[in-house]
């Protein structure tokens, strides 16, 4: 079959499955199948499909058929002004995330000389775009997740910064290394009961380590806050993603740690999303 055909077709299996942007998705889909740009695929519609491209493409919309985030299917999610890999072992990073890249270089110059953690790492995606732009800073990331840790350090290498950033496997509870000036974290924070509620894309295949914030919500939270206070410096920074119900509850855990709220950001949807505090 030829690319228009064989689009033709999967615009209509996914428009099927109600998957929205059947077209779009389905261009994407075959553009990263035949290692070329969408340009390419439009100009030459009537191109014959090799066998195993075709199978590949096949494959890959039956995927996308069943909700599958683009993300996973290309392992690749732009964030702030990198690529990363990612896999169905990390959070797909949002472009909400990147509110705390955005507020970090507002607080601390270019040439800062900064020692970073970031607590539940994922992708690497917070780190790694901090030391991309902060190139005199080095970084600690700590996931959970073994996984996650594989991930991370191939995001490190291929940006180059290997030399600036450790990954290590870990307990939040159980880490016990350094002393930071900024401390940035996306933990998990959606309620158990409410996880069934997200989109069927998030909830069927994002995991669930990453997004469990317990009964309340905020268990992985406090965590992060009682590690922070123990490993941040004197008017260190912590820079925390939190849920958009968990303002209140997050800062009174904060002030009865010893931490000064800056102020709270919203995020594109106008909801409370990101706490920057201060250690004093
Ligand atoms: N923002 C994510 C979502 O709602 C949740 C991320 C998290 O729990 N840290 O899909």
């Amino acid at each position: 079959m030829n690319i228009e055909n064989t689009l033709n077709n999967a615009v209509k299996i996914l428009k099927k499955s109600k998957i929205k942007n059947s077209i779009l998705d389905s261009e994407i889909l075959l553009s990263k199948v035949i290692n070329r740009d969408r340009k390419y695929i439009l100009l030459n519609s009537k191109e014959i499909l090799n066998q195993k491209n075709s199978k590949n493409f096949n494959n890959l919309i039956s995927r996308r058929k069943k909700g599958e985030p683009i993300a996973y299917l290309l392992n690749k999610k732009e964030f702030w002004k990198q690529s990363f890999y990612v896999d169905q072992n990390v959070l797909i990073p949002r472009p909400d995330t990147e509110l705390i890249i955005d507020e970090v270089l507002k607080i601390f110059l270019k040439n800062s000389k900064l020692q970073i953690l970031d607590i539940g790492t994922g992708s690497g995606c917070i780190l790694l775009s901090l030391l991309k732009e902060m190139p005199n800073c080095y970084g600690i990331g700590i996931d959970i997740s073994k996984k996650s840790i594989k991930i991370s350090k191939y995001n490190a290498k291929m940006l180059q910064l290997t030399n600036k950033v450790k990954f290590y496997q870990s307990d939040v509870d159980n880490f016990k290394i350094g002393k930071y000036d900024l401390i940035v974290s996306n933990p998990p924070y959606i309620e158990v009961l409410n996880l069934k509620y997200l989109e069927n894309d998030v909830v069927n295949f994002e995991p669930k380590l990453a997004l469990n914030g317990g009964i309340d919500g905020i268990s992985k939270i406090r965590k992060v806050i009682d590690k922070a206070t123990v490993l941040i410096k004197k008017n260190g920074k912590l820079v925390l993603e939190i849920g958009f119900n968990q303002k209140n509850k997050v800062q009174e855990i904060l002030r009865k740690k010893g931490f000064y709220i800056n102020k709270t950001l919203k995020d594109y949807g106008k909801k409370d999303r990101c706490i920057i505090s201060t250690k004093i």
